[in-house]
């Protein structure tokens, strides 16, 4: 039996999911962010076992063999996925947050009933595109990909546990500490 609840965090790019979550870190010692695997290169910066396990494509299809994943998914010709293992071991120690895409969170959802997810949404999309902006990271042509992606994934809404405007930020993330309290 484990102790901890399993938190999937989805929202479009931007919204503020990276900055919530580690504030909420900060705040409830016993909670902590899962590692996902990935078969694309480390962007500078990136370290194995931080950001992401950096896998070849052949070692991931072998973890996909013996369902060494909780979910999966393909973009842009790179494949992502939720160790199970990593999950269920650290899930013994305490609360685990994933913040991955809606297409996977509605397969963890299938996978783990109990697990519970909450869609980090915008205050509109003007806030979102000024956010995307403000941040610097991506060029224009990025930015216009992302927000198109955002109503795909804000549709997806009504399916999720909880749906969080990140308008205040304090605000939102305390939102999220009640739901993990609550559960
Ligand atoms: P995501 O992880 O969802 O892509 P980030 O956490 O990187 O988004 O946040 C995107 C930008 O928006 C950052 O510059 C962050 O400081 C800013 N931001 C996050 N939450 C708020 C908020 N409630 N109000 C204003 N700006 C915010
Ligand atoms: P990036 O390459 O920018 O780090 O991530 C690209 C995409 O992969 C993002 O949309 C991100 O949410 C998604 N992603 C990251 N980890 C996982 C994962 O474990 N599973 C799934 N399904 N998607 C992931």
């Amino acid at each position: 039996m484990s102790k901890g609840k399993l938190l999937v965090i989805s929202g479009p790019s931007g919204v503020g999911k990276g900055t919530i979550v580690n504030l909420l870190l900060q705040r409830r010692p016993n909670a902590s962010l899962s590692v996902s695997c990935t078969t694309r290169a480390p962007r500078e910066g990136e370290k194995e076992g931080v950001s992401y396990f950096f896998l070849s494509k052949e070692k991931f299809k072998r973890m996909i063999d013996c369902g060494g994943f909780l979910e999966y998914s393909l973009h842009f010709e790179n494949f992502y996925g939720t160790p199970a293992e990593f999950v269920e071991k650290k899930l013994e120690e305490g609360d685990v947050i994933l913040e991955i895409d809606v297409d996977g969170a509605l397969n963890v959802k299938s996978a783990k009933p109990d697990a519970v997810l909450v869609m980090i949404a915008p205050p509109d999309r003007q806030e979102l595109y000024r956010r995307l902006k403000g941040r610097g990271t991506e060029e224009e042509e990025v930015i216009s990909r992302r927000l198109a992606r955002a109503d795909y994934e804000l549709g997806k809404s009504e399916l999720y546990d909880y749906v969080i405007v990140n308008d205040d930020l304090e605000t939102a993330v305390g939102q999220v500490e009640h739901i993990l309290e609550k559960e």
